[in-house]
C-alpha cells in the first residue's frame, strides 16, 4: 500500500509489476552489473524497481532525495524517475522511455542464472572516517542478512501482519523492512514522508503487531502522549528500535504512554549499513528462557545466526572477554563487498581476516548480549540520519571567509546529536554565526543543517599529524553549552 498515492497492489500484481519492469529493463540492455539509479521519496515504484532491477541480476543504486546537487556520487547505467503516478520513466544513454506499471508486458523475460557474489545494492555511508561512500552489497548479503532475520525468529511472522515503512528507502534500515515485510508475505504500507498523526493513523487501522522505529521517534511519542492516546494502537505487541542509541528512560515513558495490554516488550537491533542491515537483535523471549537473559534492557540483543562478533581493544586489537569494553567487530555473510572505487576505505574497514570494525564500542556480557556506549567513529547520527563531520568541515572550508573548521555531534535529547561547529575566520572578517548556519542549509541536504552550538575559535585542536581532535571539540561544547 502507498499511503501517499493510495495505490494497492497484491502480491501477484507486485509479480507482474516487477515483471513488467524488468523486460523493459531487459530490452535496454540491463544485465548483471547493470547499475539502476532511483532517487525518490519512499514509493510503492521504488519497491517495484529495486526487484525488477534483482530479478535481472542487476544491482540499484538508492540516493536520497534530500540530497543536493554534487552530494551523491554513483555513476549508473539507468536513472530512474518515479515522479509520475502509474509510470516509471528511464533515462537510458539519454533517451528516456516510459513503462506503465499496470499495462501487461507482451514478451517474457530472458531468465538469468543467479550470481550471489555480485553487486546487488549501492547505499551511502561515511563509515569510521571522511565523506559518504558508496557501500556495495552482494545479492548474498542482502539474501542472507533479510532471510535470516526471518528464520531466526528475529521477525516474528505471526507477529506481522503488516508494517509501516517510514524510513527512506534509501538507508538500510527501509530497504531492510520493506524486502523482510513482502518476505513473510505481510502487507507493506510505505510513507512517502512521516507525518505523526498519519502515522499512528495507519498503526490504527491496518491494526499494526510491531513497531520498527528509530530512537527519535521514540522521543516523539514521549513528547505527544495527549495526541498518542487519541489513537487505538491496542494491536502493538512490540516496538523495535534501531539504527541510533535508545535511551533507557526514553523506553520506559514508552511503556507508560501506549499502555496497551498486548504491548509486551520494546526491544532493540543493531547494525550498520555496511553489513546490509542488522548483526545483533534482541532474540524472542523463549531465547532467553534457554540461554539465559541480558544484563540491563540496554542491551542491542546478541549476534545474528552464522555472524560472529568480538570486542577488541582499540590500541591492541586482541579480542576482549565479557564485560571489557572495545572496538565492535563482526564477521559473517552480511558483510559488505566494500566501498565503490576506494579500496584504501575498504581495507582500513574491512581487515585482511574478513572481520568489519564497526567504529562503535560496546561490550558484552556473561550471557552473550551485546551493548553498545560509545563511539570511536567519526559519525553524527541526526535523528538517526549518517552526518559526516569531514564532508560538512569540507562545505564549511568552500566557504570563502572560513579558515578551518572541526564539526562535531552535540548530544541532544530529541534528536540523539545535532551537528555543531568550531569555526576559525579568516583575518578581518565579520561573519554571523547565522550566515554559516544559513550557507551550509542552502547547500547540503536538511538533516546535515547547523543545529548545535557554533563557536568561533583561533584555532582547531588537532595533533601533531593535523587531525581533528573532535573529543577536546565536544568537551569544550559541552562545558560551554551543557547538555540538551
Ligand atoms: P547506519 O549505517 O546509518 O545504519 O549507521 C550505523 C551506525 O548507527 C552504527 O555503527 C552505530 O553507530 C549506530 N547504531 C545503529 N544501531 C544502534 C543501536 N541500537 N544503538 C546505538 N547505536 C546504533
Amino acid at each position: 500500500v502507498d499511503s501517499g498515492s493510495g495505490d494497492k497492489y497484491t502480491f501477484t500484481e507486485v509479480q507482474d509489476v516487477v515483471h513488467n519492469i524488468a523486460g523493459h529493463l531487459q530490452s535496454l540492455g540491463f544485465s548483471h552489473g547493470t547499475n539502476l539509479a532511483v532517487c525518490a521519496t519512499n514509493c510503492v515504484e521504488t519497491l517495484m524497481l529495486v526487484l525488477a532491477s534483482w530479478k535481472l541480476g542487476g544491482m540499484v543504486s538508492l540516493l536520497n532525495p534530500l540530497l543536493k546537487p554534487g552530494e551523491n556520487d554513483v555513476r549508473s547505467v539507468v536513472m530512474v524517475d518515479c515522479n509520475r503516478p502509474q509510470y516509471v520513466k528511464l533515462h537510458f544513454e539519454g533517451f528516456p522511455s516510459f513503462v506503465h506499471l499496470r499495462e501487461p508486458m507482451k514478451q517474457g523475460i530472458e531468465s538469468i542464472p543467479p550470481d550471489v557474489e555480485a553487486g546487488a545494492v549501492i547505499l551511502f555511508s561515511s563509515g569510521t572516517t571522511g565523506p559518504p561512500k558508496a557501500v556495495v552489497l552482494s545479492h548474498k548479503n542482502i539474501l542472507y542478512g533479510y532471510r535470516t532475520m526471518v528464520e531466526a525468529g528475529a521477525i516474528l511472522a505471526h507477529e506481522w501482519k503488516s508494517q509501516i515503512v517510514y524510513q527512506p528507502m534509501s538507508h538500510a534500515y527501509g530497504l531492510l523492512i520493506s524486502m523482510v515485510t513482502m518476505i513473510i508475505g505481510a502487507s507493506t504500507i510505505i510513507m512517502p514522508r512521516f507525518e505523526l498523526k498519519t502515522y499512528l493513523q495507519l498503526n490504527a487501522d491496518f491494526k499494526c503487531e510491531v513497531m520498527m522505529r528509530v530512537p527519535p521517534l521514540a522521543v516523539m511519542f514521549t513528547k505527544n502522549s495527549e495526541l498518542v492516546a487519541q489513537f487505538d494502537l491496542s494491536s502493538i505487541k512490540c516496538i523495535c528500535c534501531g539504527a541510533a542509541f535508545l535511551h533507557p528512560g526514553v523506553a520506559a515513558e514508552l511503556l507508560k504512554i501506549i499502555p496497551t495490554k498486548s504491548l509486551k516488550y520494546i526491544t532493540q537491533g543493531y547494525g550498520m549499513t555496511e553489513l546490509a542491515g542488522s548483526s545483533h537483535w534482541m532474540p524472542s523471549e523463549s531465547f532467553a528462557e534457554k540461554h539465559g537473559a541480558p544484563d540491563s534492557s540496554t542491551s542491542v540483543g546478541v549476534v545474528m545466526p552464522n555472524t560472529r562478533s568480538s570486542i577488541r581493544d582499540l590500541e591492541t586489537h586482541i579480542n576482549l572477554p565479557a564485560y571489557r569494553r572495545g572496538e565492535i567487530c563482526v564477521s559473517g555473510p552480511g558483510v559488505m563487498m566494500g566501498y565503490l572505487n576506494d579500496d584504501k576505505a575498504t581495507a582500513a574497514t574491512i581487515g585482511a581476516d574478513g572481520w568489519l570494525k564497526t567504529g562503535d564500542i560496546g561490550y558484552y556480557d556473561s550471557n552473550g548480549y551485546f551493548y553498545v556506549v560509545d563511539r570511536c567513529k567519526e559519525l553524527i547520527k541526526y535523528k538517526a540520519h549518517q552526518v559526516s563531520p569531514s564532508e560538512v568541515e569540507d562545505l564549511l572550508l568552500s566557504h570563502p571567509e572560513i579558515a578551518d573548521a572541526g564539526v562535531v555531534g552535540f548530544p541532544d535529547a530529541e534528536s540523539g546529536e545535532l551537528p555543531s561547529a568550531f569555526i576559525v575566520l579568516k583575518p578581518g572578517v565579520n561573519l554571523r554565526v547565522e550566515e554559516i548556519q544559513q550557507f551550509v542549509a542552502e547547500k547540503a541536504a536538511p538533516f546535515k543543517k547547523l543545529r548545535g552550538p557554533i563557536v568561533f575559535v583561533s584555532q582547531i585542536p588537532k595533533t601533531a599529524s593535523g587531525k581533528i581532535l573532535r573529543r577536546c571539540i565536544l568537551a569544550e561544547l559541552q562545558a560551554k553549552h551543557g547538555n540538551r
